[in-house]
């Protein structure tokens, strides 16, 4: 594998003492494969993400448990720098916003070209032609033309394009990319996850889609962790998945996918709000939420149990899940 999360645990420093907000998540992605990680905010998936990248807040946030092992190496016991010199070439994150993630005051040329002037030691005019080769890759329009151009001077389609061409600029192993269309509208999402989906193949690279939204990941994942309260409750090829979930979780979020109508925050197939990690409820942690609770829900907590070959399910009864 080339990334495997073994058991990782991140709790958020808070005035009341550490409130843990990722409880013993394990993933892993290989070369050239596509991970969905699917969530509510608030449901660890970010954290993880950012987890992954070595880019938590310290404080208020902290790993507190687990190994990292990114192409033989626990990133969790390498010096800073080393971490440092991971996240610049090997690995790299696509963020939602990337008005706020380019810098407003430099040309998108010049951010692009520094990369290749800064980790590949290029010349002033061969990081200018690279840039330019870059933003004609992810279909740039007057790359040429525009290599000058401020971020604010691009569309949100063009500019989310700008950040996926710094992400895949040095040909890293791993991009993350944490709900990278979800500022966009639904044509140019789609224009963008196909972008993703059409570089992660030539560049064999791994992919980790952070998202709240199913119906963005059906044809670019391979597998689907659908995480809830800081754990991952189901884990599947997406086929699988999409065909029956063995989570109730996960069929509410299915059931959710067409719908528009809920109230903010809400999902329309299923009743309530997700747990604060302040008050998760004991047992499992869907229980107030889920159409098929019963008594032990509230009381034991479900391990991931195995459905089939490469699917867990984090629930008692998933088989009667599977069912529907
Ligand atoms: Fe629902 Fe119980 Fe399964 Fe949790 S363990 S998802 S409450 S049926």
């Amino acid at each position: 594998m080339l990334l495997e999360v073994r058991d990782l645990a991140v709790a958020f420093h808070t005035r009341d003492g550490e409130v843990p907000v990722v409880n013993g998540v394990s993933l892993a992605v290989d070369a050239g494969e596509t991970l969905a990680v699917l969530g509510e905010s608030g449901s660890g998936k970010s954290v993880t993400a950012q987890a992954v990248m070595g880019i938590l807040d310290t404080p208020p946030a902290r790993v507190t448990g687990g190994e990292i092992h990114f192409q033989g190496a626990d990133l969790l016991t390498v010096s800073a720098e080393e971490r440092r010199r991971v996240r610049g070439a090997r690995m790299a994150m696509i963020f939602q916003d990337a008005l706020s993630a380019l810098n407003p005051v430099l040309s998108v040329g010049f951010q692009l070209a520094e990369m290749f002037r800064v980790h590949r030691g290029a010349s002033r005019a061969e990081a200018r032609d690279r840039a330019v080769e870059l933003m004609k890759r992810v279909d740039i329009p007057a790359a040429e033309q525009r290599v000058g151009d401020y971020p604010h001077q691009f569309s949100g389609g063009m500019r989310q394009r700008i950040m996926i061409a710094m992400a895949v600029a040095l040909n890293p192993a791993l991009v993350i990319a944490d709900e990278p269309t979800t500022a966009l509208d639904v044509t140019v999402q789609a224009q963008v996850m196909d972008l993703l989906a059409e570089l992660r193949r030539e560049h064999r690279m791994g992919l980790i889609l952070i998202t709240h939204d199913l119906g963005v990941v059906a044809d670019v994942a391979d597998r689907i962790a659908v995480m809830y309260a800081g754990r991952v409750v189901e884990h599947a090829p997406v086929r699988e998945l999409y065909a029956a979930p063995a989570h109730p979780y996960t069929r509410g979020l299915l059931e959710s996918v067409p719908r528009l109508t809920g109230r903010r925050g809400e999902l329309p197939a299923i009743r309530g709000l997700p747990p604060s990690p302040l008050a998760v409820p004991p047992g499992c942690p869907f229980h107030p939420r889920c159409p098929l609770a019963r008594d032990v829900c509230r009381v034991d907590r479900p391990p991931l149990y195995p459905v089939s070959e490469g699917r867990r399910s984090a629930c008692h009864f998933w088989e009667e899940a599977i069912r529907g």
